[in-house]
């Protein structure tokens, strides 16, 4: 047990099992140990920042083949300085009236209404924080060509268009679709892609402005990336003058993310899979012959390269999803699943955030835990 200074256990913070997913309130993800050596080595120096903006720029190239790139606070505040840039371009005069002042600015953002989904704030509130207006198409249920076609009148600034398991996951206009009509329109299209692996196919697509996160997959510091067109880029940059100076982004941060971005390219994909795999099939075989529950090993809904198991928890088993993940939750260390739908009878164990050691403690757990309401 590590007993650094401002260490976990100094601190006396808790430990977690975290078989929930890359969760803002549980730390987000496990830094990559190069993304965290490169912010120690930058931390007591002095740089240029334009010129540390120009190197991430260029590792956000490498990585998606965009024109450019630019490094924010997270992807939330990416996605607030694509909006800003889309409506002021380079212009300063507009860069430094946001959020309130848009005289002769276009202001309205096109969203479908099953995506604006809330990873903590709204993506309508991000739009809204830079003085943008959201304007909502079709129904969560159903959006049509003619809905998007039907809300280009002259003044939109760009469409938002949001890939995530929380979006409506029927009905919606698909990307290439979505982009085509706002092109028609000489409208930029911005796609929040937050903790998408793809760093290509959005932009192939049709989407002007990417944006990612740099503390989901990629294990980097708290930080976000948008790449896309250079103008835009250019666009986004200069929001530092403006509304983006509030989510400044600082040297080490900046660092940490093209580590991380250069340890992505570097890593044992396949390895890590099957490591994956492995702790999917041993928490799997605790459920083996048990009456009224399934587990099964699903793929990630926005098709990411990773699988999940899911637990879905009948009445006859006696027990519940939502008892199930609270009697988990209650075990030291804790074991958080990913329970956002345990109303609905079922959770799943995610496992691209463990520790040595922990796909064997929730099998431990899970298994005690299901044979307890057997009979013996
Ligand atoms: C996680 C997430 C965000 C926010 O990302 P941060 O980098 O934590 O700000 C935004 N949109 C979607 C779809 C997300 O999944």
């Amino acid at each position: 047990m590590s007993t650094q200074p401002y260490g976990r256990h100094a601190l006396g913070l808790r430990p977690i099992i975290n078989v929930s997913g890359t969760m803002t309130a549980l730390g987000a993800s496990i830094m990559v140990p190069e993304a965290i050596a490169a912010m120690a080595a930058i931390a007591p120096e002095f740089i240029e920042m334009h010129e540390l903006h120009r190197l991430a720029s260029a590792a956000i190239v490498r990585a998606t083949g965009a024109e450019a790139g630019f490094v924010t606070a997270s992807a939330a505040a990416g996605i607030v300085i694509a909006v800003a840039a889309a409506m002021t371009g380079t212009a300063h005069r507009a860069i430094e009236g946001l959020p309130l002042d848009t005289t002769g600015l276009k202001t309205r953002f096109v969203l479908q209404a099953g995506h604006d989904v809330n990873y903590g704030n709204s993506i309508s509130q991000a739009v809204r924080m830079a003085g943008g207006a959201p304007v909502l198409v079709g129904s969560t249920s159903q959006v049509s060509p003619q809905d998007i076609e039907a809300a280009m009148d002259g003044s939109v600034a760009a469409g938002v268009f949001v890939v995530a398991h929380t979006t409506a996951r029927h009905g919606m206009v698909g990307l290439g679709a979505f982009s085509a009509i706002c092109h028609r329109h000489g409208v930029p299209v911005i796609v929040d892609a937050a903790s998408e692996y793809d760093f290509r196919g959005f932009l192939a697509e049709g989407a002007d402005l990417v944006i990612y996160s740099g503390h989901k997959f990629l294990g980097g510091p708290t930080s976000g990336i948008v790449a896309g067109s250079a103008g835009l880029i250019e666009a986004c940059r200069g929001q530092n003058a403006g509304i983006g100076r509030a989510m400044k982004v600082g040297k080490e941060s900046i660092v940490g993310l093209i580590a991380a971005l250069d340890a992505w390219q570097g890593r044992d994909h396949a390895a890590i899979r099957a490591q994956e795999r492995a702790a999917l099939e041993m928490w799997q075989h605790c459920f083996a012959g048990i009456a009224g529950m399934d587990a099964a090993i699903v793929s990630d809904p926005t098709g990411n390269p990773l699988d999940r198991l899911e637990i879905r928890v009948h009445p006859e088993s006696g027990t519940s999803a939502r008892d199930m993940a609270m009697a988990l939750a209650s075990y030291d260390p804790p074991i958080m699943v990913r329970g956002h739908q345990v109303e609905r009878g079922r959770f799943w164990l995610d496992p691209c955030n463990l520790h040595p050691g922990d796909a064997e403690q929730v099998t431990a757990a899970l298994c005690a835990l299901i044979r307890q309401g057997e009979p013996s």
